[in-house]
């Protein structure tokens, strides 16, 4: 099979497209003939060598994948059937999906919905299902359309994109925040109502702000998520998931204490299955046709070392789709 392996040498991690044998697979129950996977963030850091995501080498990365079953020891999947998976530290710890095949432990898998195919699950991936997570969290928090305008911030990114699709087909009126003014048109697209310039998010803001936002979905974490809360409005929620501007969150507690915000942490890794389950069925549900054809970049498995370098100098847009047959 063909597989992009992750090898270091003099501390540098080198990725290169290699043949390897069949019985190279790591141990699992299911076996699955790979058709597509993506590029995300964690994806380009473990390309690269940053972030120390892979600590064992050699390594297939690819935290994502969709294909069908090519031979299972599960009576829960049967030979042909179309499945998917993402998370699971797949890619990051258990050889991952940017090869022509992955062995798995049955329980990672999804079995594909129906309305889905293998291209469509990974145009939302990962990045799409983090996005619902981040929904969801805000409908749990109680924010309906009729509480006021919802802030996505990375919003050209691929868990951005599909929060700004999602939340417009829910019925919210979006903000996207983006640093890029390349990709205005594209937001308003996707259902953007007003696209913000990132630069009016990153000076360290006041404890507290003019209110304006019932809710937000932050993919950028730093001075930008800061910024967010202290804008958020009285019982608002804020969806935390992504890191792409900073690790560091230079806030105070007022927007808490005395706004009653919510900070709700987002991980899509170790989400548990049923509500693996229902954010998939969501997601089905919700993104509309004309979502697959607007976000997505097609490359080869030959492709994914440059577009992973592209993607962490912010020039890609949406999702990155690995083509793996
Ligand atoms: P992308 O690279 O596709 O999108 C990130 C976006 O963030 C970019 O498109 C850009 O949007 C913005 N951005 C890039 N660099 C900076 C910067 N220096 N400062 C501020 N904004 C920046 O990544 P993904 O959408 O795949 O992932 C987004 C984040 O979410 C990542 O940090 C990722 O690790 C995290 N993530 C977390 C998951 C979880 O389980 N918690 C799961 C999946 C992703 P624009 O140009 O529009 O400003």
């Amino acid at each position: 099979m063909q597989a992009l392996v992750l090898e270091q040498s003099s501390g540098e991690t080198i990725a290169t497209v290699k043949h390897l044998p069949d019985d190279s697979l790591p141990p699992g129950d299911v076996t699955v003939d790979i058709d597509w996977s993506g590029i995300n963030y964690k994806d380009a850091l473990a390309i690269a060598g940053k972030g120390k995501i892979i600590r064992q080498f050699p390594m297939v990365p690819g935290i994502d994948f969709a294909g069908r079953v090519e031979s299972s020891s599960d009576a829960r999947f049967q030979r042909g059937q179309s499945v998917l998976l993402t998370g699971w530290g797949v890619g990051e710890n258990h050889w991952g999906g940017l090869a022509e095949r992955a062995r798995v432990k049955a329980d990672w898998l999804v079995p594909m919905l129906q309305g889905l195919d293998a291209r469509k699950a990974m145009i939302v991936g990962t990045a799409g299902f983090t996005a619902m997570l981040c929904v969801m969290a805000l409908e749990e928090g109680g924010v309906t359309p009729e509480d006021g305008e919802v802030l996505v911030t990375g919003a050209s990114g691929g868990v951005g994109s599909t929060a700004v699709a999602l939340l417009n087909a829910l019925g919210y009126r979006v903000v996207a925040v983006s640093g890029r003014a390349s990709t205005h048109d594209y937001l308003h697209q996707l259902g953007a109502s007003e696209v913000l310039p990132r630069s009016a998010f990153s000076e360290r803001s006041r404890p507290l702000e003019k209110q304006r936002w019932a809710a937000a979905i932050d993919t950028v974490g730093g001075e930008v998520l800061a910024s967010v809360l202290a804008q958020t409005r009285y019982n608002g929620v804020v969806a935390a998931c992504g890191l792409a501007g900073g690790t560091d969150l230079p806030t105070s507690v007022m927007p808490f204490i005395l706004r009653n915000v919510r900070l709700q942490g987002i991980d899509s890794v170790m989400t548990p299955v049923a509500r693996r389950h229902l954010a998939w069925k969501r997601l089905q549900q919700a993104l509309p046709a004309t979502f697959y054809q607007q976000a997505t970049t097609e490359i080869s498995l030959a492709e994914a070392a440059d577009a992973a370098e592209k993607l962490l100098n912010n020039q890609l847009t949406g999702r990155t789709l690995v083509r793996i047959r």
